[in-house]
């Protein structure tokens, strides 16, 4: 059993890369990828680690993309934590939130709401700040009753305090996994829309169509249904499977654990053995 799907505390998870490597020793998996959001921080000590531990550890990355104004997230496996484009194009992505995050609060004080850096925590990570984040800050300094409302009131479309996402597109992200030497996979294609699961699967198809090497055909969240329409897309495509619990954290994701995600989760072997003989036909 492995695991090709998780974060820790270099992005969204609350472990670190050890304790999570700890975890999925623990759990018997054979092999896990770390795939911290938008990053390779935490790649070169992982790797070093897994030696230590006896346990195979694949280098990742999940690049949050968007097509079409919805979420799209690609999973990148085998990359080069080296490579030089995707460190430029990690960097762009932080820079260009941050960038986003002080405009955001530039307009907000405009506006005369009395808000700073200091009230946003997460601001000097270079996370994405959502209009959640900001909202929940309006809410403390007393100046909505709640998120929604503040929401509502300022960062909506049309709204005085409203800045535009920054992102990237999917198809970006499949290249520049490419030029790191790494295989891209669509990550957990429902959540691309999560109330029309024919366009999710458009969508899906597009990226793969575009040269995305496969998709995760097994993921914590997966009922039958959903499993099934993705191994018919790879199938269909003859792309290459992966899968994986996208742990978080407890706290973050309760009841989810490494490898077995809510219980029913299994990642079988194969799939990284069909990957690993992808690349060596590849000739990598
Ligand atoms: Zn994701
Ligand atoms: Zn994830």
């Amino acid at each position: 059993m492995i695991d090709l799907h998780v974060h820790t505390n270099n992005s969204d998870g609350t472990h670190t890369t050890e304790e999570v490597l700890d975890m999925a020793v623990s759990a018997g998996l054979g092999a896990v990828a770390i795939t911290d959001h938008d990053t390779v921080r935490g790649i070169r000590e992982a790797l070093e680690l897994g030696e230590k531990k006896g346990i195979r550890v694949i280098p990742g990355i999940e690049i949050n993309a968007k097509y079409e104004e919805r979420n799209t997230h690609i999973v990148g496996l085998f990359i080069d934590p080296d490579s030089k484009p995707l460190a430029e194009f990690s960097n762009d992505l932080v820079g260009r939130r941050l960038r986003r995050n002080i405009a955001m609060i530039e307009r907000l004080q405009e506006l005369g709401y009395n808000v700073d850096f200091d009230d946003f925590p997460d601001f000097v990570r270079g996370q994405v700040m959502t209009k959640g984040n900001f909202g929940k800050v309006l809410v403390e300094k007393g100046y909505f009753a709640t998120t929604g409302e503040a929401i509502e009131a300022l960062m909506e479309k049309g709204r005085p305090a409203y800045i535009p996402k920054v992102s990237c597109t999917p198809m970006e992200a499949v290249d520049v996994i490419h030029q790191a030497g790494g295989l891209a996979f669509v990550a957990h294609f429902h959540q691309i829309c999560r109330k029309g699961i024919d366009l999710a699967e458009e969508i899906c198809r597009r990226i793969l169509e575009y040269g995305a090497d496969g998709l995760e055909t097994r993921y914590s969240e997966f009922d039958d249904t959903l499993r099934a329409r993705a191994e018919a897309m790879a199938a269909e495509y003859g792309k290459l499977r992966s899968g994986g619990s996208d742990y978080h954290g407890s706290t973050v994701k309760p009841g989810l654990r490494i490898g077995t995600g809510y219980g029913d989760l299994y990642v079988p072997d194969e799939y990284l053995t069909a990957m690993d003989e992808y690349l060596a036909g590849r000739g990598k």
